[in-house]
């Protein structure tokens, strides 16, 4: 039995305590077998009859059957694969007054009936809302109910109050052990939500308590590099652009390098839409790093951005790429320029280091790294984040830290951020480079095709170049594959026999996606055709089309992200989503991205349609693994457990006030945790 609590992270009779119940059934409406709504689990009152056990012959299958009735009507009851025990309690309950609880369906003949129903005997003294816990299997509803019931009364006198009453009456919170008992056995759906309410704050305090005092242990003074700042610096940056910076780059730039001069590590998150210029924001820092004699690195989750990145830098820098030298590491370099460039890393040879995950491995010795980028930091795993970082600490453990920036274009909304990311200053570009004009997004059915294609041409006729990205096939990049190849075979042979169109997706070599992507950005292909590989930060400003294929497949934040691939020089650019759009979810996506181009209001979209937990960025930051918080229902609640735990580490960084005394052991077991996940 222990083994199978374990199945469920439950080790102890206080982890039972804080098994919550991932819903409630509400008894108190009570159906007669002859009126029971169909889908809807319901308590049906009644006399149970006909209790018998089969053998199917097929497949070897137990049923037991049985009936409840009201005298006029008969509801079928139905068990599958029950043991003897069932049998043995329906045996003894048989011709008495029972309540079952359960769904009831339609069976093949069209009569009602209802599968594994719960089984309450003396329905009178039974409460009225009652717990549903998750299970796993080997373990019965009412075996954990009982199981639960007994922790409770086991674990009581050992519940010590985490909260002084101070903080408590000032947050209108109820008592930590009234919580715990309440969120099993409410007496009414407002004392639920007091109970969670109470229980939420305590886990999101908590945590705040450890990334606030993380931050601060992060921050011993004079671990980092204090980067000077060169007076012709900003000018010389600026120069090296055409276009004048917006005010959030400004803003932004301003941020970084600030951090940057202080002897303090940064550990920045620079977020900003799709498109709003972070790569060249990132820039910034990476000269700075440069100038002050040290390298900079930048990590990318996909070859093809690796390799983009690569050529912008160099166009960006022009002659000035002899004085900062970058270069280029991926998986797929030839063994001989690989170790060329290892080489040159090492020696300090070149001073921007470019590269994917490649970058990590052992081999790579840097050459005093002052500064880790990692753009499309949501790409890339918690671990993998740091792993630069990291990398540059144990090379030199007694010697300075490199200073860390993570880029985002995922948009979380606005009030969940500094939550979110609660260890991490954050700087937002939230201005679009000028000129740029809001993509134009339209649904389009299928049997529209011919007209968009119609449509299409007359673009590329204008010199124009244009995306069409195939749906995603469940889990198979294998099949999503064949079926680019597929759709770009038909649009060369029915409808652009005239232009050359590539094909790019998953299944190609590092080295053959990057000559189509080069000679896409040449201009030379005028449709590509491709997987959704190109979702992440591909920038070819003359592509001012984009069609989607099945568009409903894809979720909100990567149609986004995908439609970010278009819209990104002056002239006016078209999304086309593609979908039949069948269901009502489907639907309503559809619709939201054709409403709006922001990134912010889609992401909280995104969250109204999905729920928590599914938004990436989130999942990994540890915070959607309360036990009754949720962070996007509780952002107010977030607010307030961040500033307490602000203000209280301030004043006693240690926790060392009686007051704290009994919350400091959780505090410290979510600091190891956090550890544990981010090294
Ligand atoms: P993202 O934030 O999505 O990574 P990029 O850094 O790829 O965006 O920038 C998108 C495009 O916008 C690039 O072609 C870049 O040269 C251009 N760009 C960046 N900043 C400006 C600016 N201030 N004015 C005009 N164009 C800009
Ligand atoms: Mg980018």
């Amino acid at each position: 039995m222990e083994a199978r609590l374990a199945k469920l992270g439950i080790h102890s009779t206080r982890d039972l305590c804080e098994h919550y119940p991932m819903r409630y059934e509400d008894r108190s409406k009570v159906y007669s077998a002859g009126a029971v709504p169909f889908d809807t689990p319901v308590s049906v009152r009644g006399t149970l009859i006909s209790v018998s056990q089969k053998q199917t012959r097929r497949r070897n299958i137990t049923l037991i059957t049985a009936g409840v009735t009201d005298g006029l009507d008969t509801l079928s009851l139905v068990w599958f694969n029950h043991g003897n025990y069932l049998l043995a309690r329906l045996r003894k309950l048989e011709d008495r007054n029972v309540t079952v609880y359960g769904s009831v369906t339609m069976d093949r003949a069209g009569y009602p009936v209802m599968i594994g129903a719960e089984i309450l005997e003396d329905p009178d003294t039974d409460e009225v809302i009652v717990p549903v816990y998750n299970l796993t299997d080997g373990i019965g509803q009412n075996q954990m109910r009982s199981f639960v019931r007994k922790a409770l009364e086991y674990e009581r006198e050992f519940y010590h109050e985490t909260l002084p009453l101070s903080v408590r009456e000032e947050y209108g919170l109820e008592g930590l052990w009234e919580a715990v008992r309440g969120m099993h056995y409410p007496d009414s759906p407002e004392g639920f939500l007091r109970a969670r309410d109470r229980l939420a704050f305590e886990e999101l305090f908590v945590l705040q308590l450890a990334l606030v005092q993380r931050k601060q242990r992060q921050k011993l003074p004079g671990r980092g590099i204090s980067f000077r700042v060169p007076d012709d610096f900003f000018t010389e940056f600026r120069s090296l652009f055409p276009f004048p910076l917006t005010e959030g780059q400004k803003r932004s730039v301003m941020e970084i390098v600030a951090d940057m001069r202080k002897p303090d590590c940064m550990n920045r998150l620079l977020q900003g839409d799709v498109g709003s210029g972070k790569t060249l924001t990132a820039l910034a820092g990476m000269l700075l790093c440069c100038k002050n004699g040290m390298q900079a690195a930048i990590m990318a989750p996909t070859e093809i951005l690796a390799e983009q990145h690569y050529l912008s830098f160099r166009s960006m820098l022009g002659d000035k790429a002899d004085v900062f030298r970058p270069a280029l590491l991926t998986g797929s370099l030839k063994a001989s320029e690989r170790k060329k460039t290892l080489e040159d890393v090492e020696s300090g040879a070149v001073q921007l280091v470019i590269g994917t995950h490649a970058l990590i491995a052992d081999k790579v010795r840097f050459h005093r790294l002052g500064l880790v980028v990692v753009d499309e930091q949501h790409r890339f795993g918690v671990r993998q984040r740091t792993a630069l970082y990291d990398k540059a600490r144990d090379a030199s453990p007694l010697g300075p830290r490199p200073d860390l920036l993570l880029m985002t274009a995922t948009p979380i909304p606005r009030t969940l951020t500094n939550a979110v990311y609660g260890d991490l200053d954050i700087s937002v570009i939230d201005t679009m480079p000028p000129g740029r004009q809001p993509v134009r997004t339209h649904w389009k059915k299928p049997e529209e095709r011919p007209r968009v294609y119609r449509a299409l041409k007359s673009l590329i006729a204008q010199g124009q170049q244009a995306y069409v990205v195939c749906p995603l096939i469940e889990e198979s990049e294998a099949i999503t594959s064949r079926a680019a190849t597929e759709l770009c075979e038909e649009l060369k042979r029915d409808f652009f026999p005239e232009y050359p169109i590539a094909l790019l997706h998953g299944q190609q070599s590092a080295d053959e996606k990057e000559r189509i992507m080069t000679s896409f950005r040449k201009g030379d292909v005028k449709i590509l055709v491709s997987t959704s590989v190109i979702e992440v930060g591909v920038d070819v400003a003359n592509a001012t089309c984009m069609i989607i294929e099945s568009a409903d497949r894809f979720g909100l934040s990567q149609l986004h992200q995908l439609r970010g691939r278009v819209g990104r020089g002056s002239q006016q650019s078209y999304c086309i989503l593609i979908s039949e759009g069948v269901t009502e979810d489907s639907r309503k996506r559809l619709e939201i991205m054709t409403r709006t181009n922001n990134g912010f209001e889609i992401s909280e979209e995104d969250l109204r349609l999905r729920g928590p937990g599914e938004l990436s960025g989130v999942r990994q930051s540890g915070l959607s693994d309360f036990k009754a918080a949720d962070i996007f229902r509780d952002g107010a609640l977030l607010q307030k457990a961040k500033e307490l735990a602000r203000s209280i580490i301030e004043a006693d960084p240690g926790l060392d006030s009686p007051d704290w005394q009994q919350i400091k052991r959780f505090v410290a077991a979510k600091s190891a945790e956090i550890e544990a996940t981010t090294n």
